[in-house]
């Protein structure tokens, strides 16, 4: 043949200015259409070879990525089927392009979507190269080897070349602005990332080693890829610790993981990989260690938002489908509808080979089931379909470390925990240790108690109680133990308490109470039980679940503003508060009753006052008189609280009782935690 110039046949003026600018971040992807190009001649070759198309030596069919630093060229090299003049002419000078420019104008934002869909893989050279180079020997009987070669502009230059070998050299003349690419770590790097389980053996310079006091080339290639990872065989072929070793090739200095599940499905669309479910630590980094999406072994991306169901990013992994447009961008991703029946297999998949595992073994699922947990209440709670298949293994924990499925459950607890209304109230714990005592006056009482100690399952509790029917979760502290399921309307606490008191216990126990930080505590009394604790804290179950949610979502600030509110219950059965109540009604009573004597003179006064200013309207003098008499009032419930503090400060014995109540709960802190040590040393 002879030279031959010509035009490259895209309908746009200067494809390459704009392969330059709308791909700019993605520069380094050149070297995996490189060399995923080289690959694929080699495996072309290897078929031809196969079905006796090709009755030549194959010879050894592996690609290698060079880099000369001094003359400034990268070249990547196969022995795959090579190209003639005429290949050349059709596969790279016509570019099979249509409405190139309206294209990208359409995609200007998701440019690398273009490459794969319109055979630009190998243009991409053009994003770090300032002129590249073909070189080929087709496999054809008769192929004349050729030279291409093209600076970047529209015209290209082809002639023939010396080359006894089939295959291609693509030599690419870094520019100045790419130098990087001439670095032997910066290549190591991405042959890394995006090679690193390509079919065909990737050689990149020689195996080093250190010698000398440095790095010095060994005679061993150095090949970078791993041609047969895992997931490419068939699950019958492999054993636990073939998952496991390939599960550390992929994410070195993890714990093992605790199962997988190999993918396997050629229709409606082919898909294989293998998910690893890991050991999450409390820590975990949902950016690191993700799964990572392939296109026939080439790495394309480890942002698989859309491709996977969002709750699976917990999982880690490969997912390998010809079926996911190689260049993918988020947004095209979640649109296209191949994309969303894999995410819908998947999750499918995932919830069958749970169920599964849980059947086979239920010990050892139970054994995993603190580790899988989060991840399994997290599909539950963003995906609908992942909640139905899910509800047949998911398990709920109780105190005394039994597991049971929902179903199971609800038997359990049915008979002795539903309430008046016929909902069945499900007790709770998020902290077993600082919650024991309500626990046990729950077990005693022959209730059962979840554990709900993980990250989600404040949202979990919720979503229990709106997908189980007549269900009622409560945690296990909001309440004594008699009201956390109201079994009739009598209110069998009632206690009777005069006004005065009640005031002045009232009084006696907020003086006891020691300040903790952002809490209020209301003080109530009610005949619980003699063997019930004298003083017990509980915490409104609305108010805390406005709270929990306030912490972790905008817009509710003002519940994230209240203080923490406790109701001090005060258990006028207990001996050690009859004790009090005799010494206060023997000692503080006659203090403070004429001071209620007084306050209820007050207060008639008032109601008189009231009652005769007609339609509610006093005159400026009724005004002063009523304002001076709310004073008085004001003043006389101070003379209470002051004798009643006064009285309280002569006995250890109420603090003893709150402090020991606010122990329990791990609200007993610093100074009041070591007055406290302090007194009761005293008192022994
Ligand atoms: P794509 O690979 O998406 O088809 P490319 O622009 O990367 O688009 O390549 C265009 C075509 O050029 C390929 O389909 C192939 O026929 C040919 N080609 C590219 N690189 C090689 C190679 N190393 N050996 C043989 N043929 C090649």
């Amino acid at each position: 043949m002879s030279q031959q110039k010509g035009q490259i046949g895209v309908t746009t003026e200067n494809i390459f200015p704009v392969i330059k600018k709308f791909l700019y971040s993605d520069h380094e992807i050149f070297l995996r259409e490189l060399v995923s190009n080289a690959v694929d001649a080699t495996q072309k070759i290897r078929a031809l070879g196969s079905f006796g198309e090709y009755k030549g030596e194959l010879g050894e069919l592996r690609v290698s990525v060079s880099i000369d630093p001094e003359k400034g060229t990268l070249t990547v090299s196969d022995h795959g089927i090579g190209m003639t003049a005429d290949d050349i002419d059709k596969y790279i000078n016509q570019i099979a392009f249509s409405g190139a420019e309206e294209f990208l104008n359409k995609y200007k934002d998701t440019a690398a979507t273009i490459i794969g869909h319109f055979g630009l893989g190998f243009y991409s050279a053009f994003m770090v190269a300032k002129k590249v180079e073909i070189v080929s020997l087709s496999y054809k009987d008769g192929a004349e080897a050729v030279r291409w070669e093209c600076d970047g502009s529209p015209e290209y230059t082809m002639e023939p070349a010396e080359r006894n070998e089939r295959g291609t050299d693509i030599i690419l003349h870094i520019d100045d602005e790419s130098r990087k690419f001439l670095e032997r770590a910066e290549i190591e790097g991405l042959l890394k990332k995006y090679c690193r389980f390509l079919p065909v053996p990737v050689v990149f310079g020689k195996e080093q080693e250190w010698k000398d006091g440095k790095m010095t080339d060994t005679d061993r290639d150095n090949v970078v890829n791993n041609t047969e990872p895992e997931w490419t065989k068939k699950p019958s072929e492999l054993k636990d610790a073939d998952y496991i070793r390939f599960y550390h090739e992929l994410y070195p200095g993890q714990d093992d993981p605790l199962f997988w599940i190999h993918l396997n499905v050629d229709y409606p669309f082919t898909l294989t990989g293998i998910l690893f479910f890991p050991k999450i630590k409390n820590n975990f980094d949902v950016t690191r260690n993700r799964i990572q999406l392939y296109c026939n072994q080439v790495y394309v991306t480890d942002s698989v938002e859309g491709v996977v169901p969002e709750f699976m990013m917990l999982l880690q992994g490969v997912i390998d489908s010809p079926d996911i447009p190689l260049n993918v961008s988020r947004s095209y991703l979640q649109s296209d509808t191949a994309v969303k029946k894999i995410s819908g297999y998947i999750t499918k998949k995932v919830a069958s080979r749970l169920e599964e595992l849980f059947k086979a073994d239920r010990a050892d699922f139970e054994h995993k089931w603190d580790d899988i947990k989060i991840f399994i209440e997290y599909g539950m709670l963003t995906d609908e379909k992942f909640f139905e298949s899910a509800k047949k293994f998911a398990l709920i924990k109780d105190t005394e470390g039994r597991y049971y499925t929902f179903d199971e459950y609800r038997t359990l607890v049915e008979s002795a925990q539903t309430d008046k209304d016929g909902n069945v109230v499900y007790l709770y714990t998020t902290d077993p240790t600082s919650q024991y005592s309500y626990i046990k006056a729950a077990t005693d009482r022959g209730y059962d108690v979840m554990v709900m100690d993980g990250q989600l399952d404040s949202h979990f509790v919720g979503l229990l109680e709106s997908k189980l029917e007549k269900t009622r979760c409560v945690r296990v502290d909001s309440d004594v133990v008699d009201r956390l399921i109201p079994k009739a309307d009598d209110n069998k606490h009632h206690v009777d308490l005069t006004p005065v008191q009640r005031d002045m216990l009232t009084a006696l126990f907020r003086r006891a109470t020691p300040k903790v930080d952002k809490t209020e505590f209301v003080v109530t009394f009610e005949a619980i039980s003699a063997e019930a604790n004298p003083v017990i804290l509980t915490q409104n179950e609305y108010m805390r679940r406005m709270k929990e949610m306030a912490a972790v979502q905008g817009g509710m600030a003002f519940y994230g503003e209240l203080p923490d509110s406790y109701n001090m219950i005060v258990n006028t059965e207990a001996p050690v508060v009859k004790k009090i109540r005799q010494e206060a009604d023997a000692e503080l009573l006659p203090v403070v009753a004429p001071f209620q004597d007084e306050i209820d003179r007050l207060n008639a006064d008032l109601k008189t006052l009231r009652e005769s200013a007609p339609d509610g309207k006093l005159t400026d003098e009724q005004k002063g008189r009523s304002t001076d008499l709310e004073q008085k009032i004001a003043a006389a419930r101070n003379d209470i609280d002051r004798k009643a503090a006064e009285w309280a400060d002569g006995k250890p014995l109420v603090k003893q009782v709150i402090d020991l109540a606010l122990l329990a709960n791990g609200l007993l802190r610093g100074e009041s935690l070591s007055e406290f040590v302090a007194r009761s040393v005293k008192m022994l």
